[in-house]
């Protein structure tokens, strides 16, 4: 089964410095020794409502022939742009699914190629924007992207795909899409133990770019900003599900985190979510949720510069602490356990994840990765005195 399709440092699409390993500057250190950053050519239309200007955006694009894409089990969001879009919308198809199954998307193909559609739009999580992605990877097509979760994937030029139960990842300008509408009417009936998983998951895209080799003052900046929004957005969730503004508050993080995983490359944690989701066949948000205070505390004597600055955003005196405390008081999973994963496969975990080196602010034994597997299993709660010294 496949992971997700988020990727370490070596294998990102970053737009940054393409160092290879063992040629970083210090993480978290990177703007003192110089950097290159690539903007992404992208739009974005942001706020409540701005579901409504899908027409407008597909026009701007030029386009007239919209093949819609929704999923099943999250059908009126999709009959809502199918009725905003009227005679725009030549086709629909709400068949997206998890890992964007090549044959899924080969069936999608037959419908936009049928219909003759000149841009796609698509309402959904991550699975719904993969398949977009896998269509405009094929044909070129134009991309209009209506996120319903805080993935992130919509602002990346990734994609992972899945046939005969193996994963391939790529990256190309043709994969971005063109425009992303983020409405908060969208993600407001996520439900909170979804939310809180996937707002992890952009989380943890933030938390790593600012100890990335590729770290660079822009990337850093939506980092911050991504984080404080999050843990702001978190803090309220359970409380107040239905309030729009901390729902903003939840995208927006979303939005800038999505783009920290576009343009740098991230380390041990993302490559760890991969092992686990790719090999062990763990669901993506939730073990992002359940390794990020662990990963963060493994990094934390390597990159002391970037969790002052977590820690700060996030306003608490320690940053893998206080991630898992903000999780814990969310909701969200803590065990590895939990999410079903057998004790005895730690092991094969952690000859996984060191096998092939990748740059990360710490070198990666393998004892200490399984040190780090065996607390996420349990659910330990990280202090400055466990972090990995
Ligand atoms: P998803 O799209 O599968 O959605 C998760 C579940 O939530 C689904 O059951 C979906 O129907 C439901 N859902 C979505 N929006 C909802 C809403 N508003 N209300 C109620 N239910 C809703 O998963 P996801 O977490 O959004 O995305 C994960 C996928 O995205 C993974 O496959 C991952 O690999 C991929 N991803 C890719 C990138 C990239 O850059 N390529 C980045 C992040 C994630």
């Amino acid at each position: 089964m496949a992971s997700g399709t988020e990727t370490t440092g070596r294998t990102a699409p970053s737009t940054g410095s393409g160092r290879e390993p063992g040629q970083q500057t210090a993480p978290g250190n990177a703007a003192a020794a110089g950097f290159e950053y690539v903007g992404l050519p992208y739009r974005i239309v942001f706020g409540q409502g701005r579901l409504n200007e899908v027409v407008a955006e597909v026009e701007r694009l030029g386009r007239s022939r919209v093949l819609l894409l929704a999923s099943a089990d999250l059908a009126e969001p999709g009959d809502r742009v199918e009725k905003l879009l009227g005679s725009l919308c030549v086709a629909r198809f709400d068949g997206a699914a998890m890992h964007t199954p090549v044959a899924v998307t080969e069936e999608a193909l037959t419908h936009l190629r049928e219909h003759d559609a000149d841009c796609v739009v698509a309402v959904g999580g991550g699975s719904t924007t993969g398949l977009s992605k896998a269509l405009a990877a094929r044909t070129g097509v134009d991309q209009i992207i209506l996120p319903t979760t805080y993935a992130g994937s919509e602002v990346t030029p990734v994609l992972g795909e899945t046939a005969d139960g193996k994963k391939t990842t790529r990256s190309s300008p043709a994969i971005l899409p063109e425009t992303v509408i983020y409405d908060v009417e969208l993600s407001a009936g996520l439900p909170v133990p979804i939310a809180v998983t996937s707002a992890v998951n952009a989380l943890a895209h933030a938390v790593e770019a600012l100890y990335s080799t590729q770290a660079n003052p822009i990337v850093d900046g939506w980092a911050l900003a991504a984080i404080s929004d999050i843990a702001n957005g978190l803090r309220r969730l359970a409380d107040e599900p239905a309030d729009l503004e901390v729902r903003s508050s939840l995208l927006r993080g979303a939005w800038l985190g999505g783009n920290c995983l576009a343009s740098v490359g991230m380390a041990l944690h993302h490559k760890l979510c991969h092992v686990l989701g790719g090999s062990f066949d763990l669901p993506h948000a939730s073990t992002h949720t359940v390794i990020l205070p662990h990963a963060m505390a493994y990094n934390a004597p390597a990159a002391p510069d970037a969790m002052r600055r977590i820690a700060d955003a996030l306003g608490v005196p320690d940053a893998p602490s206080g991630v898992f405390d903000l999780i814990k008081q969310a909701g969200g999973p803590t065990t590895l356990r939990g999410l079903g994963l057998d004790a005895d496969a730690l092991d094969e975990a952690a000859d996984q994840a060191t096998a092939a080196p990748y740059p990360n602010p710490k070198p990666l034994t393998r004892d200490g990765i399984l040190a780090l597997l065996t607390d996420a299993w349990h659910g330990n709660r990280p202090t400055p005195a466990t972090s990995r010294q």
